[in-house]
């Protein structure tokens, strides 16, 4: 038994085999075959497809019994490259003319169609080179007899990586894999928050977890304390299912609270709102009693789709969103791609892609791709309660252009004949440190704003917040944090406006007490959050976590504020 720790990103208990996600590509070795085993070689190399292709197709109809049908053009893509002669044919020729094995043809194969790729000057068809990799990738791994069960039949499998990037995270949404160890990310990685959307227990920065856990390895995973149990004994394996046993019990517990209304014991109401990433399980919303959706991470609808999606189609989406939900509002950001959300087709700094053309500034930049969506948008709040977020704006210019191409989009559709609600609501996310500063001209410009804690802990202190190595840096209870979190609080409020909070931070039940003190009545987290803030909330008194909440404004030591933080839960 061996236990490596790491941080916790999504809490729960999962108990399952380890199933190692490897680097292939780099496995691969050349070696030359005998004339009389070029026919085996070609053999292996056709068996490879047919299993790649089965799989496929199985995983497509698990997807679509469990009406995951939106991942379905996924596999498409995948099969659609496995089909071309370029990749099923030509690595036979060179099997025969280079007398070499079948994965290394398959690799010099695959670099010839990468290095093509790579030139054409179309960026969406250019980036497509991913799913080649991606499928040759598989391919190897079956060739050199990494991955030889069902890539769907396996149950309980604990995905163990090196990383995983959210694209990737999307693709494990399947029941059959119960938890996710990577050796680096940090505590609000897109990656995590996907973690904690598929509400499966999440350790990242394990360091080396990855070497030293073998495939089939039996896995505890301790979201709540961050650690794994590699090949654990009888005993801890049932410690473990007591702890899940209570995890459960407490989850039910909690649901009692449902349908409560959400306010202090001297009667604050304190909103909660969701955070979703796509249109599927928004039941939570209804369930919780919530007043909504307090962020709609749009971007992921377009990694799912490995494209950006036409106005038409996004505004199906939104527009079937307002049904799913009668009477709620629902707040969709706008495109916030760059930074760790990759979406294939989109250009992304690489030299610092965080202080990159993230975001706004991307859509700024894209203005077509920033209209289609404001769009879509206002047509789509003609039928229910749909308002706009902006990301990541960081000075009065910016939020100038933005409100100049809203109006633009208004006149296309004016022109268009298209109904809309031109009173749409327009918010803006405050997760630049610039933009909390200076709060009060946002506020005075914007119908509401949320706090991005995520990005303004990322920003504030100067933390990479996908970067283990410096976790221990990234504090939401930073008091340089704090004061940003009060002026926006109290701006807005000055304003006459809604200021909400929907980073991760907002899903912490150690701070709820802290953030109601500093003023806090709207609160956007995971479903997987939602009671156990509820149950906070409820045994809060606004006047006195008012006062104790300024004195952990006024203290700078960590350990101090951390005691204060202790002294004001208990
Ligand atoms: C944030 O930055 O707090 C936020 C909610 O946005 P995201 O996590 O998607 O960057
Ligand atoms: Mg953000």
């Amino acid at each position: 038994m061996l236990i490596v720790s790491g941080i916790p990103v999504s809490s729960g208990v999962a108990i399952g085999k380890a199933y190692i996600l490897a680097h292939a590509l780099n496995e691969v070795e050349p070696y030359l075959i005998s004339e009389q085993n070029i026919l085996n070689e070609i053999k292996r190399f056709n068996q490879a497809i047919k299993q790649l292709k089965s799989e496929l197709l199985n995983l497509k109809k698990e997807l679509k019994k469990n009406r995951m049908n939106e991942f379905g053009s996924f596999i498409d893509i995948q099969l659609a490259i496995i089909n071309d002669p370029k990749i099923s044919k030509n690595p036979l020729g060179i099997i025969k003319k280079s007398k070499q094995n079948a994965e290394w043809a398959l690799k010099v194969q695959m670099e010839e169609i990468i290095t093509k790729f790579n030139s054409i000057e179309n960026s969406y068809i250019r980036e497509r080179k991913n799913d080649v990799y991606q499928v040759c990738e598989t391919l190897i791994k079956y060739l050199i007899g990494h991955e030889s069960k069902q890539l769907s039949n396996d149950k309980n499998r604990i995905i163990v990586a090196h990383d995983i990037s959210p694209a990737d995270a999307l693709k494990f949404k399947n029941s059959n894999n119960i938890a996710f160890v990577t050796d680096i990310g940090g505590t609000t990685s897109h990656t995590a928050i996907l973690a904690k959307s598929i509400n499966i227990p999440s350790v990242v920065g394990t360091q080396n977890a990855k070497n030293l856990i073998s495939n089939g390895d039996n896995l505890i995973v301790d979201g709540d304390h961050g650690c794994v149990i590699i090949n654990p004994t009888d005993e801890v394996i049932n410690e473990y299912r007591l702890k899940q046993n209570l995890y459960e019990l407490e989850s039910k517990k909690l649901l009692n609270l449902q349908k409560l209304t959400s306010k202090t014991i001297d009667k604050v109401p304190v909103n909660l709102y969701v955070n979703i990433e796509d249109t599927n399980n928004i039941e939570s919303v209804i369930l919780n009693n919530t007043k909504g959706v307090g962020l709609f991470r749009t971007e992921f609808i377009f990694m799912d789709k490995h494209r950006m999606l036409d106005e038409n189609e996004q505004f199906i989406i939104y527009k079937n969103l307002t049904k799913a939900l009668p009477n709620k509002t629902i707040t969709i950001r706008t495109l916030d791609s760059g930074g760790d959300k990759v979406i294939e087709h989109m250009p992304n700094t690489n030299q610092n892609p965080a202080l990159g053309l993230r975001a706004i500034r991307f859509c700024l930049a894209e203005p077509d791709v920033f209209i289609t969506q404001i769009k879509a948008l206002l047509r789509a709040a003609h039928y229910g309660d749909i308002r706009i977020l902006i990301p990541m704006l960081s000075s009065d210019n910016e939020l100038r252009q933005v409100k100049l191409l809203i109006q633009r989009a208004k006149d296309i559709l004016t022109s268009e004949r298209k109904k809309f609600n031109p009173k749409t609501l327009v918010g803006g996310m405050i997760e630049v440190p610039a933009a909390a500063i200076d709060a009060e001209s946002f506020a005075n410009q914007l119908d509401f704003l949320s706090i991005g804690t995520n990005d303004l802990i990322q920003y504030t202190l100067a933390v990479d917040r996908t970067d283990d190595a410096v976790s221990h840096l990234y504090d939401s209870s930073h008091p340089a944090l704090l004061k940003l979190i009060k002026g926006v609080i109290d701006a807005g409020t000055k304003a006459g406006i809604e200021v909400s909070l929907c980073g991760e931070m907002a899903g912490d039940p150690k701070l709820t007490k802290l953030l109601i003190g500093l003023g806090l009545t709207n609160f956007s987290m995971h479903p997987s959050s939602l009671l156990k803030v509820k149950k906070v909330i409820l045994e809060s008194e606004f006047s006195k976590v008012k006062s104790k909440a300024k004195k952990i404004l006024n203290t700078h030591d960590k350990i101090e504020i951390e005691n204060l933080i202790n002294n004001l839960n208990n």
